[in-house]
């Protein structure tokens, strides 16, 4: 029984992350998606809405189950019995970060490996950054995340009722 771990931010969880999470329940038999609560940036929704909207998504798909984690990831790894972790690659900016990732989480746990899946064409381009970005807008992003995200976003920006924009685009990264 291999089980592998997919940790993010998932703020918001959008078709990118889901599509990583399905294609790597095919190669494995039990992914954890972790949803990391004690992230050094800013998130847009707390770490329960992010996970209410992560387990939302696959409470159909029993290979799938969501947790949240505040520890170090390979350390959470272990405590799950997790043998892999598993990563999305989008951009080739993607890659340099997931490489020293990689490198430094192998130095902390030799007995787990990282597997990084290539992005499906279509979700290229797709982030949680951008996803928020164009939400806070009002622009239509009802292809990038399923409706029920898209209703927590419109909510949340509504309840900001604010006038400047609040989130900024900085980088590619999210
Ligand atoms: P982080 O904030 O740690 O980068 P995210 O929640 O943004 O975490 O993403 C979690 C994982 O999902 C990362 O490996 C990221 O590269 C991957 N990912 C995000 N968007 C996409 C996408 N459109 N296609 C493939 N993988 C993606």
């Amino acid at each position: 029984m291999i089980r592998a771990f997919f940790p993010g931010s998932f703020d918001p969880i959008h078709y990118g992350h889901i599509d990583i999470a399905s294609r790597a329940s095919r190669l494995f038999d039990e992914v954890v998606i972790g949803v990391y609560n004690k992230p050094m940036k800013n998130m847009l929704f707390t770490p329960e809405e992010r996970i209410a909207m992560a387990k939302r998504t696959f409470e159909e798909e029993p290979k799938i189950v969501v947790q949240g984690y505040n520890k170090l990831t390979v350390d959470f790894a272990r405590e799950i019995n997790a043998k892999v972790i598993v990563r999305g690659l989008r951009v080739f900016s993607d890659f340099e970060y997931e490489f020293r990732m990689a490198l430094a989480n192998h130095r902390l746990a030799q007995d787990i490996e990282v597997v990084a899946l290539i992005t499906n064409e279509e979700h290229t381009f797709l982030s949680s950054t951008t996803v928020r970005e164009i939400a806070s807008l009002g622009g239509n992003i009802s292809t990038m995340v399923p409706s029920y995200v898209a209703e927590a976003l419109n909510q949340k920006f509504a309840e900001m009722n604010d006038d400047r924009p609040n989130v900024h685009m900085t980088s590619l990264r999210d």
